[in-house]
């Protein structure tokens, strides 16, 4: 029945299957017996692995249990919830927080919260599947602007005055680019053209910003993004997200959003590992430090072997090259090398743009990186030398 469809997605190098890590996540993982360079992980800081989020899952399902038994507005909420909660609230410097069983399920669940038929809704063309997914759900009309054009999203703005609610959508960080969302011209437009703002911060809680707390801090936006959410299965090194805003807001969406109100909460021993995840993110600096600085040795390395990353301004570095089965292929030898890495290719990326993501973690030592630019210099002399 699904042959056909199967054998056309292979036939052009689309046909995806997960590969299988037997060791824990770390930089140095175990892939069929063979040692490798862990650089498509978003763990950034590491903290999958940090004894205090383990004692302190552990210590919740003792607590606890496990599972969490119903949803949020049943039998679902216990003290932790709302402990974290609370915690991400002072984090982010907002009123009020709402946890999500994933990032997934708050972008499919809060977009159609906020704006539904006769609304539109203003989306950047590179944000992520789920902001897509979610505006898809709104039944609002969307509008597309050109990435980070400030300009083009000026002019859908002024052509849509009438509307009742407008929202403008954005990642912080985009997640297979790493570049920076300019929301200093952002929150200009939206406050001009009274337009509700949201901003996806999955890929910069934790990374962007001295204190961890993401585009907000890294712009000193803070008080300006109305609607901000974020990740606790990236940087957090935990599982869930959030959204954080004013006292209403948090109200509202716990009324509105299905994806909240229709799904069993999170277990209590997640939320555990990631309020001891967000007490090392707020006092541990030298992990950040240490992943930008592992981060600039990458990208300064990969200059010097004259290897583009497009215009990335994070530890999410692409590769880029175009042609989708010859980004495979060259991620197939890096695996061989050791490095592993992930090709990324349509629909996740626009046709064309076919790419190796690598991403920076924490706990890459100098020796880790050099090897990385040694193998990946070594394959790209291979693959584009005629
Ligand atoms: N938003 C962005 C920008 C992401 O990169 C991701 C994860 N890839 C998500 C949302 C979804 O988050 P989660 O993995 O927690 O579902």
């Amino acid at each position: 029945m699904f042959e056909e469809e199967l054998l056309e997605l292979e036939k052009q190098h689309l046909l995806r299957k997960p590969i299988i890590i037997e060791s824990y996540q770390g930089a140095i993982i175990t892939i069929d017996r063979r040692r490798m360079l862990l650089m498509c992980s978003n763990d950034y800081l590491g903290l999958s692995q940090h004894p205090a989020l383990k004692e302190a899952a552990v210590a919740a399902m003792e607590r606890y249990g496990f599972g969490s038994g119903a949803s949020r507005l049943v039998s679902g909420t216990s003290l932790i919830h709302e402990e974290l909660e609370h915690e991400l609230t002072e984090f982010k410097k907002t009123e009020a927080t709402i946890l999500f069983n994933s990032g997934y399920a708050a972008n499919t669940g809060v977009i159609p919260a906020l704006a539904e038929k006769g609304d539109v809704i203003f989306s950047d063309r590179l944000n992520h599947a789920s902001i897509i997914d979610g505006c898809r759900l709104s039944r609002a009309s969307i509008r597309v602007y050109g990435h980070k054009d400030m300009n083009h999203l000026e002019t859908l703005l002024k052509d849509h005055g009438h509307h009742s609610r407008k929202l403008i959508i954005t990642d912080g960080v985009f997640s297979m680019d790493g570049d920076i969302a300019p929301l200093p011209d952002l929150v200009e437009l939206a406050e001009k053209y009274n337009a509700l703002l949201m901003v996806d911060d999955a890929h910069a809680t934790g990374v962007l910003g001295k204190g961890g707390r993401g585009t907000v801090e890294h712009f000193g936006m803070e008080g300006r993004i109305p609607i901000q959410m974020g990740t606790l299965g990236k940087a957090f090194g935990s599982y869930g997200a959030y959204v954080s805003g004013s006292r209403d807001l948090i109200r509202f969406l716990i009324n509105r959003t299905r994806s909240y109100i229709y799904s069993t909460a999170l277990p209590p021993a997640v939320c555990a590992a990631s309020l001891a995840a967000l007490k090392i993110i707020k006092n541990d600096t030298a992990r950040r430090e240490r992943l930008w600085r592992n981060r600039e040795r990458f990208a300064t390395g990969l200059k010097s072997l004259k290897i583009e990353y497009g215009n990335s301004e994070t530890p999410i570095l692409p590769l880029m090259i175009g042609d989708t089965e010859r980004a495979i292929k060259i991620g197939a030898r890096l695996l061989e090398s050791g490095i592993f890495v992930a090709a990324i290719r349509p629909p996740t990326v626009p046709e064309g743009t076919s790419r190796i993501r690598t991403t920076l973690m924490a706990g890459f030592s100098d020796h880790d990186i050099d090897m990385a630019l040694a193998a990946i210099g070594k394959v790209w002399n291979e693959a584009f030398t005629p």
